[in-house]
């Protein structure tokens, strides 16, 4: 299968199975605002889960807060979200449509690079076993041409963005023929910065009102309550402050369903060091975050690190975690050094001393602050097209997601085989055994082998099957999702066998 194909197959599979809905539907959906399902919402609390107790139970010296999404205007000043949190944008006279000008000339960088693996793969063919890649690329002709191609846009590019030159990101984007994809036509308008902030009104509307923003990332509200957390929790440093929470951005490009919405949730820490200690905690959170990825048992080849080679003006230090979606590596989580800007900013606006006292060095400072940012909703992306898989079973196919068990919406699915014979009320029984530990499912109708694909479609580890056989000797079969293998097991160690392999601390306890 191709992957845009893929991807297209996910956005419908998740509507069909109850993950992922377009907002306010009936009246034609909100561009890139999307609802949780009945599935979905329970995906996504796990994950939330496995983020907050990873950072914070396993954690002792990371903390949890729950900040509001209204701050006060000058938060902003201070952070640089009213001045720069700007995207370049451009529209196209034909189609009318608005793109982001960094965005148009990435993709354009991405098809070229995709020539070269067009070239690749010609030549592994032509060549066979005796092909040398590395002595490919760096000698074939029309391999270095488009790689010097790629080289020369991407310095005039960086440049571009760091000198704010707008009117050269216009130029690269007609120099290099850049269309729009869909009037095809090169009929661009100027360039502008467009704030990614949405605005709104505290208070009456009339004279006298405060223009507030919906906050563009939750990290501002762990910064502005740094004292109050370090005071009250008589915290040392190094110590950390985690929390998730809704953050909302007016993305101009809007597009790839999930991966890029307006309304979003995103779970951050910031970890509060020593100055001068902060490239070591940067290199340990580094470590610790991978492995929180590598932990959900999927292929390692699908991550991989991107290293920011223009950093923002207060950044030492700067990574992102990529993962391989259907429409390629795109980021995931980012982590960064950064330094103590946002904390000294904070104390120039407000005029309050934001420090702290280090007992053993006698020392009173800014702390530095190294920061793990991730979206909730790209890692609820990441997991589903990781785990969405169609096998052919000879005559018959099936749609399985191979959601890690303890992140499964549904852990078990009890299912009496027929509707009568005292089987319902066994199956009840055995719902009132699990329910209290875990999310389970009651499901009567429709024949087995259906309640099975049904299952499969939206992850469930265990389907517990209630036959005849279990009104003679209490055992019921226990189906596996990933090999649909099925054993005879006595009721009694249902319990176990399925709390055993979806409980949360099968993922925390390989951190
Ligand atoms: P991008 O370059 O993709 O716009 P970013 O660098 O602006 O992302 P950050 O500001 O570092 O993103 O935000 C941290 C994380 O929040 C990102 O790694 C991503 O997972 C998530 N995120 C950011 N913007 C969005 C969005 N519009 N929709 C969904 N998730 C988002």
């Amino acid at each position: 299968m191709n992957q845009e194909d893929l991807f297209k197959k996910i956005v419908a599979h998740c509507k069909e199975y109850g993950f992922i809905f377009p907002s306010s539907e009936i009246y034609d959906g909100l561009s890139a605002v999307y609802d949780y399902g009945q599935n979905g919402v329970q995906l996504k609390n796990n994950i939330k889960e496995y983020w907050w107790k990873a950072m914070t139970q396993l954690n002792e010296e990371v903390v949890g807060i729950d900040t509001a999404i209204f701050m006060h205007p000058t938060v902003w000043k201070a952070s640089g979200h009213v001045d720069a949190f700007n995207d370049p944008l451009i529209d196209n006279k034909d189609s009318k449509k608005r793109y982001r000008a960094d965005v148009l000339i990435e993709e354009h960088i991405e098809k070229i690079m995709e020539k070269i693996y067009k070239e690749v793969e010609k030549a592994k063919k032509r060549f066979g076993d005796s092909f040398n890649e590395k002595m490919f690329v760096s000698t074939n002709p029309r391999v270095l041409e488009y790689k010097e191609k790629i080289d020369k846009i991407t310095k005039r590019f960086t440049n571009a963005l760091e000198n704010n030159d707008l009117e050269d990101l216009r130029n690269i984007i007609v120099e290099e023929g850049i269309v729009c994809p869909i009037s095809g036509s090169k009929n661009w308008t100027e360039v502008r910065q467009f704030n990614l902030m949405f605005e709104t009104k505290l208070g009456s509307v009339a004279e006298g009102a405060n223009t507030v923003y919906l906050r563009p990332e939750t990290a501002q509200g762990i910064f502005v309550n740094y004292l109050n957390v370090q005071k009250t929790g008589r915290m040392k440093i190094p110590f950390g402050i985690a929390q998730v929470g809704k953050a909302f951005r007016n993305e101009i490009v809007a597009r790839q369903f999930i991966f890029r919405m307006r309304e979003f949730e995103q779970m951050e820490m910031q970890y509060f060091v020593r100055p001068g200690e902060e490239l070591q905690w940067f290199e340990y959170w580094k470590e610790k975050r991978f492995k929180w990825h590598l932990a959900l048992g999927f292929s390692d080849t699908k991550y991989r690190w991107h290293k920011h080679e223009k950093l923002a003006h207060y950044a030492n230090a700067a990574y992102d975690i990529e993962f391989e979606f259907p429409f390629g590596f795109k980021e995931l989580e980012g982590i960064h050094s950064r330094t103590d800007f946002d904390l000294s900013q904070h104390e120039k606006f407000s005029g309050k001393k934001i420090r702290y006292f280090d007992n053993e060095t006698e020392e009173s400072y800014v702390p530095y602050v190294v920061e793990t940012s991730i979206g909730l909703d790209r890692t609820f992306l990441a997991i589903l097209s990781a785990s969405y898989k169609e096998e052919n079973l000879g005559e018959e196919s099936r749609i399985i997601l191979s959601i890690p068990p303890a992140l499964a919406p549904i852990k078990a699915a009890v299912l009496p085989l027929v509707k009568k014979d005292g089987l319902p009320e066994l199956a009840r029984e055995i719902m009132d055994i699990l329910k209290y530990e875990m999310n389970c499912m009651y499901e009567e109708k429709d024949s087995i082998g259906k309640r099975y694909r049904r299952q499969d479609a939206i992850g469930t580890p265990y389907c517990i099957t209630v036959d005849h056989q279990s009104l003679l000797d209490r055992t019921v079969t226990l189906r596996d999702r990933d090999t649909m293998l099925q054993e005879r097991i006595s009721i009694d160690k249902i319990f176990d066998t399925v709390k055993s392999k979806t409980d949360m601390n099968t993922l925390l306890k390989k951190l």
